[in-house]
């Protein structure tokens, strides 16, 4: 006799269910782990394993369960099949990922972050539907980490009291902009950066809020920030090629 008990795990972005069954210790010495042709993944387990063993199991396996599953996926239907667009190469918080393309109709849209690839479901892998999903969840990304970024570096800065008003324009020249009245307008793309050159670009506009043109002041209260900002700014610019497309 066994039981089914449900089960989920996570590897990488991926959440992955599994089943165990519970088998008397005469019929299962040790955990096994098999993934059926139809996708399930079920784990036989004796009766006295604990559930931290059994979480352990799966999570050792889970990178060869990922790949079954892969496998699985693509032999019951052909038809969505997990096309690599040219395993093509993002940037993403100043690493580098492979981009995965997955046509699936229930999951388009969906963006997934994982171990060295970012994964991009559509609907119809039709051209320009992968670059529109990316660009949406770069810009979203976008939003989120420099307000957060935003908000964590304004209160080191005397004359900010409150972090200002932010918006994202894609501009092709420049990382960031403060207008007369202190509205930050900052470059959805810099989320392709890391994360100090994130933080280079908005210190550089936070200062601008108390200089406004690049002169003696500007630099003092810029070296008094940040006095790596030279480095830090080589590195971005050696890179804005990359993260501006033309
Ligand atoms: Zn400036």
């Amino acid at each position: 006799m066994s039981t089914a008990v449900l089960r989920e795990f996570r590897y990488g972005d991926e959440r992955i269910a599994f089943s165990v069954r519970l088998r008397p210790a005469r019929k299962a010495q040790r955990i096994a782990i098999h993934v059926e042709p139809d996708g399930r993944v079920v784990v036989d387990v004796p009766h006295e394993a604990s559930e931290t063993a059994v979480q352990a199991a799966v999570r050792q396996r889970a990178r060869w369960i990922s790949s079954q599953l892969t496998a699985v996926r693509e032999r019951i239907d052909p038809a969505r099949p997990r096309a690599h667009a040219g395993g093509e190469s993002l940037l993403y918080l100043g690493r580098r990922y492979r981009l995965e393309v997955l046509v699936d109709e229930d999951r388009k849209g969906d963006v997934r972050l994982g171990r060295g690839r970012i994964e991009v479901a559509v609907g119809s892998n039709e051209p320009g539907r992968v670059r529109a999903v990316l660009d949406t969840w770069y810009r979203r990304r976008a939003g989120e980490v420099l307000a957060a970024r935003l908000a964590a570096l304004a209160p080191a800065l005397h004359w900010v009291r409150t972090p200002p008003p932010m918006q994202l324009r894609v501009m092709k020249q420049r990382w960031g902009s403060c207008s007369p009245a202190g509205r930050l307008t900052l470059n959805p793309n810099l989320i392709k950066a890391s994360r100090e050159c994130i933080d280079y670009v908005l210190i550089h506009e936070l200062c601008h809020l108390q200089a406004h043109h690049h002169g003696p002041l500007f630099h003092r209260l810029l070296d008094a920030q940040m006095p790596e900002w030279r480095r830090i700014k080589q590195k971005l610019d050696a890179w804005a090629d990359e993260l501006i497309p033309s």
